[in-house]
């Protein structure tokens, strides 16, 4: 070849390389942020709707698992028992067929009165957008995505998820999608507890490959992972937080209710659970961070384990 023939290769070559990679960021933070605001609003019934009408475009095989539930609550005024009915549905998604579950959750319920793009549509938009990707990748293990419903009233279709459906010689790993829309900072916790000893060296592994900016800690906000801590399945839960915040997300669950004690609120905190979160404070930086790094996990468990 011509030097200049050479020179024109070169050029191409890069051309089309960083064209590509430009194309593959814009369409995939544009792909996320559009299911945040498809799901964005209170009504529970739409937000189930969209989720299913995602899975049936995107051609993925999926059950919506109904719940019931029945609690008993002392009331301290009349002293009587209260009996509390919880109703919910599950959506459960896999791709792949192998016996082994790599299994990830987003709760789709929404903080009464809340439009919930951030908590959490922003963890059901990654989940969709892994579904995607991995439907077109050979799996070795299943990947069961589950959309749990009631999670803000107190865990419940978590908790009807292991009742019904976690098999222990099935489980690989369970990683908990909640609140990733807004910040720069991926916090991982509740590390430690004899629950993640297989998990976490991956999880290491795919933040030493992908040098974003991590906060581990060995608490993390009471959160769909609960369930599955309790009966000792491997897990950890992620979110994507401003700088500073998973520190003061912690200070504020162990305060629980007594917050005139804070010196600082968490920043998610004022927009978080109030008719504020909307898709507007939702950062499709931020989601495409929370979604590489869920996909470089599912990754590397799904070659290893
Ligand atoms: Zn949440």
């Amino acid at each position: 070849m011509k030097q200049r023939t050479v020179y024109m290769f070169i050029f191409l070559v890069l051309f089309i390389g960083v064209a590509s990679h430009a194309q593959y960021q814009s369409s995939i933070t544009e792909e996320l942020y559009g299911y945040v605001l498809g799901i964005e609003g209170s009504d529970i019934a739409k937000r189930k709707a969209f989720i299913l009408d995602q899975l049936q475009a995107l051609g993925i095989g999926y059950v919506v698992a109904p719940f019931r539930e029945v609690f008993v609550q002392r009331n301290d005024s009349t002293k009587k028992a209260d009996t509390l009915i919880i109703r919910g549905e599950n959506i459960i998604a896999r791709v792949g067929t192998g016996f082994k579950k790599i299994v990830l959750g987003a709760h789709y319920d929404v903080y009464e009165g809340s439009p919930g793009a951030n908590d959490n549509g922003s963890g059901v938009a990654v989940a969709l957008g892994l579904l995607k990707y991995f439907r077109d990748r050979e799996m070795k293990h299943s990947l069961e995505v589950c959309f749990f419903d009631k999670e803000e009233q107190g865990l419940w279709g978590s908790m009807n998820y292991i009742k019904n459906f976690a098999i222990g010689a099935k489980h690989l790993a369970y990683i908990n999608i909640d609140v990733v829309g807004a910040g720069n900072e991926i916090f991982i916790g509740p590390i430690g507890g004899g629950d993640d000893a297989n998990l976490m060296p991956i999880v290491r592994e795919a933040m030493r490959k992908l040098p974003f900016k991590y906060v581990e800690r060995s608490e993390y906000p009471y959160s769909d992972y609960v369930p599955f801590a309790a009966v000792k399945l491997e897990n950890i839960s992620i979110s994507v937080v401003p700088e500073g915040d998973a520190d003061k997300l912690i200070q504020y669950e162990r305060a629980r209710g007594m917050t005139d004690t804070l010196s600082t609120s968490p920043r998610l905190l004022s927009i978080i659970h109030t008719p504020e979160d909307r898709a507007t404070y939702v950062s499709p930086h931020s989601l495409k961070l929370a979604f590489e790094f869920v996909r470089e996990i599912v990754e590397i468990l799904n070659v290893r384990r």
